[in-house]
């Protein structure tokens, strides 16, 4: 370090000493704070985004929720626009709410919502503008333990939501070959057959060939609240004609 004319005086010198020492213990008790919410960069890339999501979730599972991103400086920030890192298309079911399950906050995710969490025609173009238009990097297809909708579809009680379990049915037939659990696997195969839906959707497809999409398929287990990702992302699927 240097020294100028100024440190010839004592007093000066004593001030100065005691300033960089506060200096120092502040810095030293930020390095002892517990890491906070990563804020979304502008421009996450697909994996940033399922890391933040997956932070979040860890969280959420501990009881150490920050809530990011929900104060009126956020919601004064988002008035001239939104740029959601993720999009998740989850089910109705009131008790997996996504902010809360990923510990997010306002602007953070663009979500699509319905019993079943199925690829409908409006949750489709919903995924298509917040990909095309906001710049979303992800797609995350999220069932969950217990869904209703599957659950009703699996026993054939369909009459209040015909046209969900049609979505739905695919997956149970797929499933009734498999062993273990038949809800369990009704529900990841859900999942998987919209993430392959979606993946293989032209104007999706060619956003994951051009690198600046992923659409990951998960499950959310009511009684951990963990998230479980099923699969390694869809990166490659060819666009269907
Ligand atoms: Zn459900």
């Amino acid at each position: 370090m240097c020294y100028g004319p100024a440190m010839q005086n004592p007093r000066l010198r004593r001030a100065l000493t005691g300033f960089l020492a506060i200096l120092c213990i502040a810095g030293l008790l930020k390095s002892l704070e517990p890491a906070r919410a990563a804020a979304p960069p502008s421009s996450a890339s697909p994996a940033d985004a399922l890391k933040l999501l997956l932070e979040g979730n860890q969280r959420f599972v501990d009881g150490k929720p920050e809530r990011p991103n929900q104060d009126t400086s956020r919601r004064a920030a988002l008035v001239g626009g939104q740029q959601p890192f993720a999009a998740i298309l989850s089910c109705s079911d009131s008790r997996t709410a996504p902010e809360i399950v990923f510990d997010r906050g306002l602007g953070d995710l663009f979500t699509v919502r319905n019993a079943g969490n199925v690829p409908s025609p409006f949750a489709m173009e919903s995924l298509h503008y917040t990909t095309a238009h906001l710049g979303t990097p992800l797609i995350l297809v999220l069932g969950h333990t217990k869904c209703g909708a599957v659950t009703a579809t699996l026993s054939g009680q369909t009459e209040d939501i015909p046209e969900t379990a049609k979505a739905i049915e695919p997956a149970v037939a797929k499933s009734k070959a498999m062993s273990g659990d038949a809800l369990d696997n009704a529900i990841s195969e859900n999942v998987r057959l919209t993430v392959q839906k979606l993946s293989t959707w032209k104007p999706l497809a060619e956003m994951i060939k051009a690198g600046n999409l992923q659409i990951v398929g998960a499950v959310y287990h009511l009684d951990s609240g963990r998230v479980m990702v099923l699969d390694e992302p869809a990166s490659s699927a060819p666009p269907s004609k």
